[in-house]
């Protein structure tokens, strides 16, 4: 994997821009540049037909300074250990730029969870828990959904942990069922979130958000519930992929019509509607639009295909999606991309209510989790709004400048142990 491509290699990247930028203490750069903690596990399980198969699991603290470690748990057959290093590192400045009193963690486990049993999945999900279950706790690490795993695999976490510990302990992960101490409003959260920052900016544009034209890269929870938010708005989405295709139609897709066929496994290639044309993902993401959502995976956007990109704003749904080398191409084109730390914080901001209300043992209205999600969004937004512009920076820059400014001033007040 080149260096551009590899996601540790792209956090550190874009440490090093912005400890330029700030005139960052040398000392604290290169801290920041390592993980606390790596732990790599081996998840032995036995199959539905009686075999055992081996599977590499992953949990890594980057940091927590400003609190315990926080972030989600990816299953993909793809998901590695520098993954989860970029991953973690890019949760300890998303907590940070919200002020949430929290680090960054990450986990995965390779994985291919549509090749396996709901029982092989529970299976799988309660030994990988028992695994890292030292490492993860309320007050050390709160694992949470991310790519491929849901508020079932949550249950299976809290119920594995709780067991272990001889006491019910909703608060050791978040993104749980509202059964056991979820949140309302987590599951949309994220694109909740991305919903925010796009008025916010087009606030500041002069756009009227509804009457612009969107691509979305990613139906999962991410992709799916800022198409379906855009949709119920009257705005149009000209395409949309999973890992199966892109989908276009120029008149604007149908999305709660999607919605219900992705929902029972189904893949959009298989979907039947003559006006819709398959598209490749290269395609998809250098469509023509005025909006375009990346929610899917890392590097993809690159020194490749950025100079190709045709939009006005990008909207970074996806941890990682942009690599430094296209953030300067993109900049130079003009294009405002709303960095993933930002954009994408809807979700851990409502894990962090999760957790708090978790702690509390009381449980909040969706018209106050919406209200004080915006408020925390927008406040983040525009101070780095603000510092874009009086910098002269681009928005992820100008987002770093304010999260590793935090950062910084924590170490710098605990100090060195010993
Ligand atoms: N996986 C999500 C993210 O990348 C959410 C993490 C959380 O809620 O802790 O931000």
């Amino acid at each position: 994997m080149t260096t551009e491509l590899n996601p540790f290699d792209v956090a550190k990247k874009q440490i090093d821009i912005v400890a330029k930028e700030m005139g960052l203490d040398p000392n604290i750069r290169e801290y920041l540049k390592r993980v606390e903690r790596s732990l790599i596990v081996s998840i032995p399980i036995m199959m539905d037909d009686g075999s055992l198969k081996i599977f590499e699991g992953y949990r890594v603290h980057h940091s927590t300074v400003r609190g315990p470690g926080k972030g989600g748990i990816r299953y993909s057959p793809d998901v590695n250990l520098d993954e989860v290093k970029a991953l973690a590192t890019w949760m300890t400045f998303k907590c940070s730029l919200l002020n949430l009193p929290l680090g960054g963690a990450k986990g995965g486990v390779r994985v291919n969870p549509r090749k396996l049993s709901e029982r092989e999945l529970e299976r799988l999900t309660r030994r990988y828990t028992a695994e890292i279950i030292n490492v993860i706790g309320p007050d050390i690490d709160i694992p949470a959904p991310d790519i491929a795993t849901d508020k079932k695999v949550m249950s299976w976490i809290m119920d594995t942990y709780s067991m272990q510990k001889g006491r019910s302990t909703p608060g050791v992960v978040t993104g749980k069922p509202i059964e056991i101490g979820g949140s309302v409003g987590r599951e949309q959260a994220t694109g909740m979130g991305i919903y925010f920052v796009l008025q916010g900016l087009c606030e500041k544009l002069n756009f009227n958000y509804k009457e612009l034209s969107y691509v979305v890269q990613g139906f999962g929870n991410v992709g799916g519930t800022i198409a379906e938010l855009l949709y119920n708005d009257g705005c149009k989405i000209l395409a949309i992929s999973d890992i199966s295709t892109g989908i276009f139609y120029e008149g604007g897709l149908d999305i709660p019509k999607l919605l219900e066929w992705v929902k029972y496994g189904n893949y959009l290639k298989d979907y039947k509607d003559d006006r819709y044309k398959l598209i490749t993902n290269d395609e998809l993401i250098t469509s023509k639009c005025d909006i375009l959502i990346p929610a899917a995976i890392e590097n993809q956007i690159a020194k490749d295909n950025a100079n190709n990109i045709d939009c006005k704003i990008i909207l970074e749904g996806a941890n990682g999606p942009t690599t430094p080398k296209a953030d300067k191409i993109l900049f130079k084109k003009g294009i405002h991309v709303v960095p993933d730390i930002l954009a994408n914080s809807g979700g851990v901001c409502v894990s962090y209510f999760e957790y708090i209300q978790d702690i509390h043992s009381y449980f909040w209205k969706l018209d106050r989790i919406n209200k004080e999600l915006k408020r925390i969004i927008i406040e983040a937004f525009e101070e780095t709004y603000r510092i874009s512009q009086k910098r002269k920076i681009n928005l992820r820059t100008a987002a770093y400048v304010i999260a590793v400014g935090r950062l910084a001033k924590a170490i710098e007040l605990r100090g060195f142990f010993p």
